[in-house]
Parts: structure tokens; sequence; C-alpha cells
């Protein structure tokens, strides 16, 4: 497949494209001089008028189209409108650039999005996270700006990689260290860090007490115990994202931006805790452009928001005023997939200043795809799927009943498509990901990740399409 458009440089002596000759994907870079695809990986052919290099998309490739095609690093997005999509398989930045073309008018994308969590699970590193969505940015002729998300990083080594691999926005994920308050909780906080905290106990309830916190139109007091409460459940999480926060502050070489993430912790975050963290981050100068907190529950993966839309709204309403007061810094939607009821009302109520963060959606888009040009493949996905869903769901919220997951074997192939599209089997295969793909044959290959992959490849105008309508869908609502 070729495009009309081939990203041409600056200066006119090179144009880029990304073409996809059987089953594999070449790099085709076109100079008149050969001494200009001297930076560039690959065998070069001379015809009458030009030299035709034509190379791996691998890392040594993408970091030299980077620094030919300056745009096509990320860059930091601020405060501006924006939203997340992520891509476990490589393949998908061409259809979401082409979502974000046609109906991300004002919304600024995060092309390179993944969390450590599924990286791990994939056995993928985030250069090569980076160098995918370089190449899908040339296939789609992109030439604007565009962010990068590491996401969900909860140690100083995921901070080194991703920031070694160019990523811009590190969301920075303490919820490992954020405490259960145990039921007979009696307000002792002597073992909190205090050293770390750069603080005491005193001066720590003195900030908090007897204060009533105006915000917009909500009034938020805290009394002794809450204070107690709030402290003992955040305060080694609020240490833990400051000692990542000043290790990626002295270590980081280009512009970075910070994003704070408790929204896989195991309560819902009250206003006065979202008071509490955000006070306690400011006091020990971390400074960050989004917050994710846990909002009111309904938000499971891949799937429609379940809450009452009345109470999300009042939710969405507190954090946001929390926000404004005390950054301004934007509110971000984790598990922000297939949530079409609730966007407009989320970029209404923040007046804009709101982050959306998808990733699972993109993988079961790439799935359809698979269950109608290949089903026996389709079948054997989510067979894995089936069996891993015990073991996957602990680290997602998800509700799916595996009595609602009918074998594959028994469906026409036809029929294959409803497991995508039915609430159970769908978040069945959203999680279970990490088990099927990385299935090793007797080689040691993941053998239905490359097989799944093959499909997108050989199928690759009907997966960027239906990517670009699902994303489309998203972005046209929250837009
Ligand atoms: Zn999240």
């Amino acid at each position: 497949m070729l495009n009309s458009d081939p990203i041409k440089k600056n200066s006119p002596s090179l144009s880029f494209e990304i073409v996809y000759a059987g089953r594999s994907r070449e790099l085709q870079i076109r100079a008149v001089r050969s001494g200009d695809l001297s930076d560039f990986d690959g065998q070069i052919h001379e015809s009458a008028n030009e030299y035709l290099l034509v190379g791996k998309p691998n890392a040594a490739n993408a970091n030299a189209v980077r620094m030919h095609l300056p745009w096509l690093k990320p860059k930091p997005l601020g405060l501006n409108l924006s939203a997340g999509v992520g891509d476990r398989l490589g393949l998908a930045t061409s259809g979401h650039a082409r979502a974000f073309t046609k109906y991300g008018k004002g919304i600024l994308p995060i092309f390179v999005q993944q969390s450590a969590r599924e990286m791990e699970r994939l056995f993928r590193t985030p250069q090569e996270v980076m160098d995918d969505a370089t190449f899908g940015l040339i296939e789609s002729s992109w030439m604007n700006q565009f962010g990068s998300d590491a996401d969900h990083l909860k140690t100083i080594a995921d901070i080194d990689t991703a920031l070694a691999a160019g990523f811009t926005m590190f969301t920075l994920d303490p919820g490992d260290s954020v405490a259960v308050v145990p039921p007979n909780f009696d307000g002792n906080l002597n073992h909190l860090p205090w050293g770390e905290l750069e603080d005491t106990e005193e001066s720590m309830i003195l900030r908090y007490k007897d204060k009533q916190f105006n915000i917009g139109e909500i009034s938020i007091s805290m009394n002794n115990e809450e204070i107690r409460r709030a402290a003992y459940k955040y305060s080694s999480a609020v240490a833990c994202v400051v000692s990542m926060y000043r290790h990626l502050m002295q270590t980081a070489t280009h512009e970075v931006e910070v994003e704070i993430a408790i929204d896989e912790t195991s309560e819902v975050t009250t206003m006065g805790e979202h008071i509490f963290i955000a006070t306690e981050l400011k006091r020990l100068g971390v400074k960050w452009i989004s917050f994710a907190p846990r909002y009111i529950d309904g938000f499971e993966k891949g799937i429609e928001f379940k809450g009452n839309l009345g109470e999300l709204s009042v939710n969405l309403k507190g954090h946001f005023a929390i926000a404004e007061a005390l950054g301004p810094y934007k509110l971000s939607i984790h598990s922000g997939s297939d949530k079409f009821d609730i966007y407009s009302m989320a970029h209404d109520i923040c007046g804009g200043l709101v982050h959306l963060k998808t990733s699972g959606t993109s993988y079961l888009e790439a799935l359809s795809i698979c269950a109608q040009f290949a089903p026996d493949l389709f079948r054997e996905i989510y067979q894995m799927s089936v069996d891993s869903y015990a073991k996957a769901r602990s680290s997602y919220q998800v509700s799916a009943n595996l009595k609602n997951a009918p074998s594959a074997a028994t469906l026409s192939d036809t029929e294959l498509i409803g497991l995508i599209t039915s609430d159970d089997t769908r978040q069945i295969l959203h999680v279970g990901y990490g088990d099927a793909l990385t299935l090793r044959d007797s080689s040691g290959n993941f053998a239905l990740l490359a097989a799944l992959q093959m499909c997108l490849i050989e199928n690759k105008e009907d997966y960027d399409q239906a990517m670009e309508a699902h994303i489309g869908k998203h972005l046209a609502l929250f837009g």
C-alpha cells in the first residue's frame, strides 16, 4: 500500500514512506544524492534519477528518521485538551492518526503510550513503543504536534528506560504505596516517613485543622480523624511520587511533564484526599499537568460507563474545582475506552482542562479485524483469554462472568464478532492479551502475536479504517 503523499523532508532531498510488501513492513526513502541516505540502514537501489533505500523498520532507522523529521519527536502537551491512544501491537498508529486528522479537531494526541505493566507483560520496551509509533506516523504523513505517555510508572528503572526512549510525559503511579486504613485505626502516625516528607506530624495537622477549603461552589473541611486517615493512607505515596519526580527532573535531558495517577487504588478518592495529596505534593515542589484520582465506580475496562451519570457529574465537578484551585492541572480520565456517555459531560465540566486515556479498545479493534479475516486465529486468542481470565482480571476493574463466555468452537465464523461486542467477552479479550500474545511456539517465538500482526498487515486498510472510525467516535464526542 503506497501513500499518495509521502512525507518530505524540509529540504526536498529526501522523501519517506512505509510500504507493506507482502507480509513485511519496509521503510523506503528516496533521495537525489546517495550521500543523503548515509544516516539510514538498508539496501540502496539506483535508478536513472534517484536513489531508493529499502530498510527495516528498526531502532536505528527510527532514530535517524526522527533526526531528519524532527516533528516526529513527541513533545509535552501542557494543559491543552488531549487524548491518549495505546497500541499493544505496534501497528495502530496510522489508524489513530487518521482518526485525529478527521475527528480530533482541537484535541492534541498522545500516540505513543503504554503502561509499564503492559510493556512488561508483552516483553516490549519503551524504545519499541516509540519506534513503532514513528513508523505509523510516517505512514499517515503526520506533521503536527503529538505527545508520548510512559504510563503507570512505578519505579526509577521504569523512568530511566522511558527517558532514554525519548518519552515526554511520565505518569507516576504511587498506588503500591497507598496504605489501607485498618478498621481499628487509632490515629497513630508515628510510622510515616516524616524525614522524606520534610515534615512533622504537628505541622501537617496544622495545615488542615480548622481550615475551610472554599473551592468554587464546594466547601470542604476535614476533622481530626479525616486528616489522620488521609495522612495514613497517602503519605508514603506522596513520598514515593516525590522521589520519582526528583529523579526524573534531575536525569531528564529533554523537556518532560508529569501526570500523577492513583486511579488503580482500591478505594474511591475523596475530595479531602485529593486536597491532601495535591497540597503535600505542591509543598514538596512537585509540578504536574494532570491528575487521575479514582473517580466513583463505573469505570470498567472496554465498556460503557456503568455508574450513575448524575453522581459522576457531581464527582467530576468536585475534583475539577480542586484541580483548578490548586493547579490548575487537567483531570485525567483513565480506563476511558468506550465511555461514550461521559465524554461531552467531562469536557464541559472541565472546560477542556481534561485528558482522556484509552488503550485496550484499540486492541479490540485489531481483534475485530482478526475475527473477520482469520477466524481460527481469533478462536485461539479468545480461548487463551478465557483460560487466563481468572488470573488476568486481578489487576483490572472488570466484572465479566466466565459463565457468559461461550466456547468459540460452538460459534460460526460470522458469530465471532459478537464476542467482541458483548460486554462479558469483550472484557475477557481486553484483559487476556498477556497470555495470548506471549504464547511461545517451539522456537520460542510469540506465535499468536506474530500471526495477529500478519493478519493486520495483510488487511491494513481495513484495520486503519476500523481504527479511524472507532477512535474517531471517541474524539468526536470528547472534542
Ligand atoms: Zn490508569
